[in-house]
């Protein structure tokens, strides 16, 4: 396992990617031939690992990174537990071979396996810089592959404190390999041919991703941007909400792919949620917010912040920055209509910051039409005492998590749920059993019962009227709908199969 000691890697050849990526690939023979339990064994330790290194963690992440102490914490090294706990419980029991009985071929029995796919390639962003790349890494590894990983270079020491943490886990030498380097690095491991790709970052980087993983062509997983949305019914708690709202559009910054970043609200509500919301921004304090983690994204905030400006939006709280770090947290809104919000950058694209809209809705059918007016669908919430409405509200908008009454993501730390967008969020999951699976190469495995013959089958050569006649009458056999139906279907089938070997002797 190689952790960045050397920054040589920065400025690696091809040949030497090359080199990594067999010693990688003979590492993972090995490792594929240990079962899901000493697997999980050998991971096992992370656990403990982490709660010790938690304050060192911590550090790192509010240098490097810039994000609160509690969010290092609550947020990052929760999430890598909590991958770490899902994983070594569950993955025995998902990964272990399943019996498939076969209704229509009684003699033949059926295994579905699901085995590694090899040297899987995890390309990972700056923003949540452990908890991302480190669940894809060990569901990797769990699974039975080996890893690359390509940490983002903006965050290249927390990248590195994964490696550090894997080598407490004496996992097989070369097996985990991390690679320091910016897009251009990335670009020349997708070239080498990794047997899958999990890349998490914005949607522009993504569709290279994509278009490169093409040519060989490699399956992808894409984790990608969102412009999520809280939705406030009018019966609901607007303290809740609004708290709710402040939460889930300022905390990192804004700087979450989840983060909300659009705010829509019954009419009748309207003034009573935006006064409540625009003074909880307000009383938002420097201990809230972490810093701007990347010069960039000033660009994208200034493009936003003239956009709203140019419209005449509303700034109920924000409107510029606090400091060069940090930006004043934005809190949008336009005519009472709310026409000129909808058209405005900040309501369409992802901003990446601090900043949300207000947009108002006349029935739960409009706020799902507005709501799924989106190029994204990343997580939304919805807000509102009434369950079963809330529930059939969520169903309707398109989107990979709802939260009733919650922020999803929230849901981010938790192994449990599958993770992952429609549209231009992306596709392929991670966490839970959906994520898991996508480690894994599905083989079926099929063959003739135990002690039964083997037959040459009716459908093969000749082709001919006694076996068009078989195939007919098997065929309408499947379509019955009744097992009374059925079995005198079948009769008739037995009839024609007999007729056939008799008159014409499979070949
Ligand atoms: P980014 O796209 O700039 O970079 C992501 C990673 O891709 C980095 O490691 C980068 O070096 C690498 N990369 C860049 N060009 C590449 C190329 N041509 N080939 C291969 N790799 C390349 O994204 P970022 O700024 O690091 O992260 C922010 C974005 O990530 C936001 O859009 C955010 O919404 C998204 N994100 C999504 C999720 C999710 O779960 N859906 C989670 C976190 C972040």
């Amino acid at each position: 396992m190689n952790a960045p000691k050397n920054p040589k890697w920065l400025l690696a050849s091809q040949s030497e990617l090359t080199l990594r990526y067999r010693l990688a690939r003979q590492a993972q023979q090995a490792w594929a031939t240990r079962t899901v339990e000493q697997r999980a064994r050998q991971l096992e330790p992370l656990r403990r690992l982490l709660d010790e290194r938690l304050e060192s963690l911590a550090d790192l992440m509010q240098d490097e990174n810039g994000k609160p102490r509690v969010e290092a914490i609550g947020h990052e090294v929760a999430s890598c537990i909590g991958a770490v706990n899902y994983l070594c419980a569950k993955a025995p029991e998902l990964l272990s071979p399943r019996q498939v009985s076969l209704p229509w071929m009684p003699n033949r029995r059926a295994t579905v396996a699901h085995k590694p796919l090899g040297l899987v390639l995890v390309i990972s962003p700056w923003n949540m810089p452990l908890s991302i790349p480190f669940s894809q890494v060990v569901s990797a590894l769990i699974a039975g592959n080996a890893v690359i990983l390509k940490p983002s270079e903006v965050t290249p020491r927390i990248g590195a404190a994964i490696g550090e943490l894997l080598e407490h886990c004496q996992l097989p030498e070369n097996l985990v390999t991390v690679l320091q380097g910016d897009g251009a690095l990335g670009a020349r491991l997708i070239a080498e041919g990794p047997d899958k790709i999990f890349f998490t970052g914005s949607v522009a980087t993504g569709r290279k991703v994509m278009a490169a993983a093409a040519v060989h062509p490699i399956p992808v997983c894409l984790e990608l941007g969102g412009v999520d949305a809280l939705i406030v019914c009018e019966d609901a708690d607007l303290d809740l909400a609004s708290s709710a709202a402040t939460w889930g559009a300022t905390f990192n910054s804004g700087q979450i792919c989840a983060s909300v970043e659009r705010i829509l609200v019954a009419q009748p509500i309207m003034a009573r949620f935006e006064t409540l919301l625009a003074r909880k921004f307000e009383r938002l304090g420097p201990e809230d917010q972490g810093r701007i983690t990347l010069d960039r994204q000033r660009a994208v905030y200034d493009r936003h912040l003239d956009d709203a400006n140019a419209r005449e939006l509303t700034f109920l709280a924000g409107g510029g920055y606090k400091d060069e770090d940090h930006l004043e947290p934005a809190l949008i809104r336009g005519v009472p209509r709310g026409d000129d919000v909808a058209a405005s950058l900040v309501h369409l694209e992802e901003t990446f910051g601090p900043m949300t809209t207000l947009l108002p809705f006349r029935s739960d059918k409009d706020a799902a039409r507005l709501h799924n007016a989106s190029r994204f669908g990343l997580t939304a919430s919805v807000f509102s005492r009434s369950r079963p409405r809330a529930e059939a509200l969520a169903k309707e908008l398109k989107v990979g998590l709802v939260s009733i009454n919650d922020i999803a993501a929230t849901l981010h730390a938790f192994g449990e749920l599958p993770w992952g967008g429609v549209g231009e969020s992306g596709f392929g999951r991670s966490h839970g059993e959906e994520g898991l699976m996508e480690f894994t190469r599905t083989q079926v495995l099929e063959q003739t019962r135990r002690g039964l013959f083997e037959f040459k089958r009716p459908w093969w050569y000749p082709y001919d009227p006694t076996q068009l006649e078989m195939m007919k009458r098997f065929t309408q056999a499947m379509a019955a709908d009744s097992w009374r139906d059925r079995a005198w279907r079948l009769g008739r089938t037995a009839h024609a199969a007999l007729k056939m070997f008799k008159e014409a002797p499979r070949r």
